[in-house]
């Protein structure tokens, strides 16, 4: 591993497409030239290392186009990327399939893992040259979708916001003000829905196209397959969702009539979802540098290893945090693996959102450097549904410090974070069982999707009335989820992941030292092994199995007063 420039010294190249297929050709004559476990072994880590080059160039496309959505040269090299998918996809094929195909391969797996040849396995029924120009499409509409977002600009209170900004006024205390703003959201949507709406239509289309040219019924086994879910499946899932409808929809019915009596009104409304009493949304006490203070001496309390990290991705600036206009929306944790460091995007905008998605993408940075070590790329990302538990639960771990950030508002935003957690639950599970339905029903009509999301609705959030927001009581409120159009069947994760953040909080209550040794030891992990598995290695129950969410509801309900 090379040590880490600052992010805006990291080289950038375009690679080139023959140099890219020479590659690939000489690496599929080495292998077959290869015939001892050794030198297989040999060949995999030189395409490993082929990855960690190419994968370099790709994140930091990506990124360069997410800070400047209107800039020219970042849309090229993005779309770039984009075209040469399928190529690459192609030569990853082709060289994975003759690897999980080798002789060798019981002693492969036990000398490099089963986890990379179980993904290896699952990547190989999720792709054929056949769908590449799909491919190509698919990305396209992911692009058309992420500008028509990121170029949404609304008046608001005199001035021009973009829509991560006005989620800053969502919270507010005063009434009118949050309802503004939601109003305002809503009539930005309606202005774009249609397009949206053609959007999400050609997406499903391609994507069953794509699925029933590989040989599926429909998407939902694919996308389950490009989510490299190797240890469960939709009737998993669904039984997952079902624990969400017994145990977490009438929880949540009694957080919202509390938060309902703290405003003093008899009719909850969507503007008022997110407040929890007449303060508002608490706001952390400073601006950005301030806030850069705050988590510097926060990591530091953490511990050594934290702090070391934190002043790595400081120093390197591989933090973009601030709102702007033409940068995407949204937060993300990505990683340029050539120098092992992750990167964070983020949109501040004020208010206790900063700190929370500060704390989750951090908790995804810290398990990737934690894992830079790990023998193969594969393994330092586990699959998203595992990596969301570092995320959320760092959210949860750095409770003890939260006054740092609020002062004295901290216990209010600690229980407001613990009712939104729940909360959330039961939107997540219908932003999932929304497409479950959509790609087992491809040939649905706008206005129909449109009805299943308010079917939805009615199941996992009945307490929900939109006053005066069309667009939102139309049945599209789901047209702002941006995981809906670009990463399929991803949403659930956050559900799967927050249930074992939840049993996270519960034990660190009563065991502090030893969570967080848990916590560390589940960051080196990586992805060495399956979601199951690592929640196994840490002493975390199974989301899917009965019983689990009952004693992280008791445990929360409890803590709550409810
Ligand atoms: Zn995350």
């Amino acid at each position: 591993m090379h040590p880490s420039p600052r992010f805006s010294d990291m080289p950038y190249a375009r690679p080139k497409v023959e140099d890219l297929q020479q590659e690939s050709s000489d690496l599929l004559a080495a292998w077959d030239a290869a015939s001892s476990v050794d030198a297989q072994i040999e060949v995999i880590q030189r395409w490993d290392k082929h990855q960690v080059a190419f994968q370099s160039n790709q994140t930091l496309a990506m990124i360069h186009f997410q800070q400047a959505t209107d800039s020219e040269q970042a849309k090229t090299e993005k779309v770039f990327f984009d075209e040469l998918s399928p190529v690459v996809l192609e030569a990853d094929l082709n060289f994975l399939k003759r690897v999980t195909t080798s002789t060798h391969r019981p002693t492969l797996e036990a000398r490099l893992g089963n986890q990379a040849f179980a993904l290896w396995d699952c990547f190989l029924g999720t792709f054929e040259p056949a769908i590449a120009d799909q491919k190509r499409l698919e990305a396209k509409l992911c692009t058309e979708y992420s500008e028509i977002l990121a170029g949404i600009s609304i008046e608001f209170q005199g001035k021009t916001v973009n829509l991560s900004t006005l989620r800053g006024f969502f919270g507010d205390a005063d009434r009118s003000v949050r309802k503004a703003a939601q109003v305002a959201r809503s009539e930005a949507l309606s202005a774009v829905s249609e397009d949206l709406d053609r959007i999400y239509n050609d997406l499903v289309t391609v994507r069953h196209e794509m699925a029933t040219t590989l040989g599926y019924d429909n998407f939902v086994p694919l996308g389950y397959g490009r989510m490299d879910r190797t240890d469960y499946n939709a009737d998993d899932v669904a039984a997952f969702r079902e624990q969400i409808r017994d145990h977490v929809v009438p929880l949540a019915g009694r957080i919202y009539a509390r938060r309902a009596k703290a405003l003093g009104i008899d009719n909850l409304s969507f503007h008022d979802e997110s407040v929890r009493d007449l303060l508002g949304v608490p706001r952390p006490n400073g601006d950005e540098a301030w806030m850069m203070k705050q988590a510097a001496s926060l990591f530091d309390d953490l511990g050594d290893d934290f702090g070391l990290f934190f002043k790595m991705m400081a120093d390197c600036q591989l933090l973009d945090l601030s709102s702007r206009s033409s940068k995407a929306g949204g937060g993300f944790c990505a990683d340029i693996p050539r120098y092992g460091v992750p990167f964070i995007f983020a949109n501040f905008n004020g208010t206790q959102d900063d700190v929370n998605v500060f704390t989750h993408e951090c908790g995804h940075a810290f398990q990737n450097w934690s894992s830079r070590e790990q023998s193969l790329l594969v393994y330092h990302w586990p699959t998203s549904e595992a990596a969301e538990v570092h995320s959320m639960s760092l959210e949860f771990l750095t409770f003890p410090f939260m006054d740092r950030f609020f002062g004295e508002d901290a216990e209010r935003y600690r229980t407001g974070h613990l009712e939104d957690a729940l909360l959330f639950l039961p939107y997540g599970c219908a932003v999932d069982e929304f497409q479950h339905r959509v790609y087992e029903n491809p040939t649905m009509t706008p206005d129909e999707r449109a009805a299943v999301w308010k079917d939805l609705e009615a199941i996992y959030l009945p307490h929900r009335s939109y006053e005066d927001m069309a667009h939102h009581s139309s049945g599209r409120l789901w047209q702002q989820q941006h995981h809906i159009f670009a990463v399929p069947f991803y949403y659930i994760d956050y559900c799967l992941a927050q249930t074992c953040a939840l049993q996270m909080w519960h034990a660190a209550n009563s065991d502090r030292e030893g969570v967080m040794a848990r916590y560390r030891k589940l960051c080196g992990l990586g992805g060495s092994l399956p979601f199951t598995g690592l929640l196994k290695e840490v002493g975390l129950a199974n989301p899917f199995k009965p019983g689990c969410l009952v004693s992280v509801c008791d445990a929360a309900a409890e803590a709550l007063g409810l």
